[in-house]
């Protein structure tokens, strides 16, 4: 029996095969790979990553959850338990004893409270990306997000998410799944999603303003660009930007691709906007 759930914790078991057969084959676990799994819960993910993997790093918060895992998986010397919150965690300070655990994926049925906080700290920020960037990162998470993940130019849902975690990773949708795939089942629907992370051209030349322009830029998504933007860059001034962008002033935040954000922050980079250096 599966044990009683901790809310807090947001604790949804994964029972559907169909569903973890479609992560491990998204993730392309291998013997080659040396995996972290944060929140393995009752280890229905941790038992086939433990088979398929050459090492499985496991960062899991609840006590008495760490103590079954252990029980389950003590034999296995390719296996290592945290007990942890993942985001207090030091990885690197904690693996530093352990060289034969060095994670390059990341597979994860992960909290939905904290997916955020947690793509952040997997693949940092647009000024501070992950130095060791993963190969790649397979996460099951709440549809909402994963859909802002992957949304192209021009869909309702295309926001800074998207640009910021564009310019930091490849993001695919794998597939969808409904809340009935977990005991018990969350109130959201859910997807599973890749992220691979790669530096993305062109590069920007000064990621603290390329962060900011985003955050601006979709501040009130209702409005222009020109308007969002107008304490940074004057109209006239981004009309002629735009338009060496092949981009019309009118445009709003959401139309924009991601390189063209890029190229745009480059070339108000490239105008003397000094007070973003
Ligand atoms: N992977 C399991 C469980 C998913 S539920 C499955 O698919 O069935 C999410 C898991 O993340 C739970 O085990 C929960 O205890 C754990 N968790 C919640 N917050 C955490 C945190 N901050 N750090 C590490 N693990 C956490």
């Amino acid at each position: 029996m599966p044990p009683q759930t901790r809310k807090r914790f947001g604790q949804h078991w994964l029972k559907s095969e169909k569903v973890l057969h479609r992560i491990l084959e998204a993730a392309e676990v291998s013997k080659r790979d040396r995996i972290l799994e944060i929140g393995p819960g009752t280890g229905v993910l941790t038992q086939w990553l433990a088979a398929l993997a050459d090492a499985v790093v496991a960062v899991e918060i609840d006590r008495d959850l760490c103590k079954r895992l252990r029980s389950q998986f003590e034999k296995l010397d390719q296996f290592l338990l945290l007990e942890g919150d993942i985001l207090r965690l030091d990885l690197a300070d904690e693996l530093a004893d352990y060289p034969g655990f060095q994670p390059n994926k990341v597979v994860a049925n992960i909290p939905y409270y904290i997916t955020a906080p947690i793509l952040e700290k997997l693949l940092g920020s647009i000024t501070q990306p992950n130095p060791q960037p993963f190969e790649q990162i397979v996460l099951l998470i709440q549809r909402e997000v994963a859909d802002r993940l992957y949304a192209q130019p021009g869909s309702k849902v295309f926001g800074a998410l998207s640009v910021r975690m564009q310019y930091l990773a490849c993001c695919e949708l794998i597939c969808p799944v409904s809340a009935k795939a977990f005991q018990p089942p969350p109130k959201v629907e859910s997807a599973v999603v890749r992220l691979r992370p790669r530096p993305f051209f062109p590069v920007a030349l000064n990621p603290r303003l390329f962060d900011y322009l985003v955050q601006l830029g979709f501040s009130s998504r209702r409005k222009m660009l020109r308007n969002n933007l107008k304490a940074v860059v004057n109209r006239e001034q981004l009309t002629s930007l735009l338009d060496s962008l092949d981009a019309l002033p009118t445009i709003r935040a959401e139309d924009l691709s991601v390189e063209q954000w890029v190229r745009l922050s480059n070339k108000i980079q490239e105008a003397g906007a000094d007070s973003y250096n």
